[in-house]
């Protein structure tokens, strides 16, 4: 018990964990009505399913596992390559700076990190790939770029220098920049969010309603008023007894907080429908884009047997046994002496 509060307790939590809790959706959370739109801009920054495509290239953020089973955070890049291009004929030069990749001798990637503080290098690998890329079967480099365990950083924004300018080439403005994604900034974010109030039936009532009934004047505020309804006034006032002022009483049908859920209610429901019209927009767009596209480019596309020669065969226990005498005999494989 010897120094109490000058030892720092930290749950036995390993580091991958510690960074992946806080990683993207990780905590699914749905906060009150008013942090709703706060929470779900931060939910779209860090998510983790978003490509930054640049056409000639294109990344994601996102999680790996490793030899181990561990998952790994890293950032994935790929570059498409031609169909006939083999692992011998690319060269890759990685350092915590900046990224070159060669094929056949020609340059395709040759670009600055935007940060040069979170890649592991030594780790970081590439492999050729064949999957579905706008439509079309490709061969494509995937190169796995592995954060450095220590690093508070999230790469959700940038990733080369490059990305920063914008189409006509202008450098994209200090200010507008979004703050940097890190594990103090997440959390903080979550820390932040509060529950939303319990749904209420309508048959509740609230024991705070009545201080939320305004019963002050709007003039001098005294609370010495008297609320009524003389023969000349359409509703209810509010008559002050230290002031001439006079101002319509608060005239609610619901108690105040079974009024501000409904609000909410009306409030949600209208933002809905409008996300479903932009929704519905965009997809209109989408496929309107798409038909005046008409057929994608399929001239670097990848036969699909591209890798039958690469399965393995597999034998029956007879077809073992007649394949092995056969070549044995050939004299192509040879038993070893004791
Ligand atoms: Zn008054």
């Amino acid at each position: 018990m010897a120094s109490a509060g000058s030892t720092k307790i930290e749950p036995p939590v390993p580091p991958v964990m510690k960074r992946s809790m806080l990683a993207p959706h990780g905590p699914v959370l749905r906060p009150q009505y008013e942090q709703e739109e706060e929470w779900e801009e931060f939910c779209e920054r860090t998510d983790m399913s978003k490509v930054h495509d640049f056409g000639r290239y294109w990344w994601r953020y996102g999680r790996d596992e490793d030899d181990d089973g561990f998952l790994r955070e890293a950032v994935f890049l790929e570059v498409p390559l031609r169909k006939d291009v083999a692992a011998k004929q690319v060269r890759a030069n990685l350092n915590t700076r900046h990224l070159t990749i060669f094929v056949n001798g020609e340059t395709v990637i040759d670009e600055d990190f935007e940060d040069s503080q979170w890649l592991n290098v030594s780790e970081s690998y590439w492999e050729i790939e064949v999957k579905e890329v706008k439509k079309v079967r490709r061969k494509v480099l995937k190169y796995v770029l592995y954060i450095i365990m220590e690093c508070p950083k999230y790469i959700t924004q940038f990733l080369f220098e490059c990305e920063k300018t914008e189409d006509d080439g202008r450098f994209l403005d200090q200010d507008e920049q979004e703050e940097e994604d890190n594990i103090d900034d997440r959390l903080r974010m979550i820390a932040k969010m509060k529950e939303p109030e319990p749904y209420r039936d309508a048959d509740v009532w609230f024991s705070e309603t009545e201080e939320e009934e305004e019963r002050w004047c709007d003039g001098c505020g005294s609370t010495r008023i008297v609320v009524m309804k003389k023969h000349t006034d359409s509703k209810y006032m509010k008559y002050c007894n230290d002031c001439p002022f006079v101002s319509p009483a608060k005239d609610n049908s619901l108690p105040t907080g079974l009024l501000k859920q409904k609000d909410i209610d009306e409030k949600r429901a209208r933002k809905k429908r409008l996300k479903a019209r932009k929704e519905a927009a965009k997809q209109r767009m989408e496929a309107d884009a798409e038909r005046r596209a008409g057929e994608p480019d399929r001239s670097e596309e990848v036969p699909e047997d591209w890798n039958a020669s690469e399965k393995t065969r597999i034998y029956t226990d007879a077809e073992f046994c007649d394949t092995l005498t056969k070549a044995l005999k050939r004299g192509e494989i040879k038993w070893e002496d004791y």
